[in-house]
């Protein structure tokens, strides 16, 4: 089985150092993770994902990556307050969710990049639909804009030294974003995460073939015990479009090695 790294995973509750998800990860070769939080309760009472975060990539510092969720709603001063909170406990980079209500290409945020490149961390954003959390009404969703990769053109341009990279394959309706995007920016990336991402590429949509193979990323939300026939239907789906087996290495780990710095 090929060597892998997935680059999109979440921490679950009843598995606080994720002892259990590396168990499966071994099994299917998966040999690191990028562990990302998720807005704080957003989506369960008491189960603060980026606290779970820090302790994955503690108990495994050389298997599981962390970012920290920041939510720009709440203002520059409280989100640059959690990424060196979080930065100083050594996540390498933040994750965002502006369908909560932001447009990241707002100039109010430079600060916020500033510091993120200051700290050499990589930027990881939801993109596309979000469905709206049942859990907790009172969560606003505002709606899909900004979460799409155009919403980040302004501080990727600005920034040639943060990585961005846009989950989901940038959204089911923006992919062609990420296309476009990706082509000209060498600091940008995609992940071809389940539902959009691989939902763009299921339907063979237009424009795919031409995605930079040195900017794609393998990431599955959690993929688990699915592994296995997960990483047979990609490699089958990427060949059919032209893949040779060094660009499947590029997918599946190179880009995500370099991009994690891993050694
Ligand atoms: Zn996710």
């Amino acid at each position: 089985m090929i060597r892998k790294i997935d680059i999109h995973i979440h921490p679950r509750e009843g598995d606080v150092t994720m002892e259990k998800y590396l168990k499966i990860m071994d099994k299917h070769n998966v040999v690191a993770g990028l562990v990302h939080g998720l807005e704080s309760e957003a989506y369960q009472k008491g189960y603060d994902a980026n606290e779970y975060v820090l302790k994955a990539i503690k108990a495994h510092p050389d298997r599981f990556y962390g970012t920290v969720c920041v939510n720009f709603t709440k203002g520059t001063e409280k989100t640059l307050d959690m990424i060196k909170k979080f930065g100083d406990a050594g996540v390498i980079g933040i994750k965002l969710f502006p369908n909560l209500g932001f447009d990241p290409n707002d100039d109010r945020y430079e600060p916020i990049w500033q510091e993120v490149e200051k700290r050499k961390m990589l930027v990881f954003s939801h993109c596309g639909w979000l469905a709206p959390n049942t859990k907790d009404p009172s969560m606003r969703i505002a709606s899909a804009f900004g979460a799409s990769p155009f919403h980040f053109e302004v501080p990727a341009r600005r920034h040639a030294n943060i990585n961005f990279i846009f989950a989901h394959f940038g959204g089911g309706a923006t992919y062609l974003e990420t296309l476009v995007l990706t082509s000209r920016l060498k600091n940008t990336f995609a992940d071809t995460c389940p539902g959009w991402g691989r939902w763009v590429f299921e339907n063979d949509l237009a424009g795919l073939k031409s995605m930079v193979r040195t900017q794609l990323l393998y990431g599955t939300d959690n993929a688990g015990e699915q592994y296995g026939v997960d990483d047979a239907w990609w490699t089958d789906k990427l060949m059919s479009m032209g893949f040779t087996y060094g660009d499947l290495q590029l997918y599946f780990y190179e880009n995500a090695k370099k991009i994690l710095k891993i050694k």
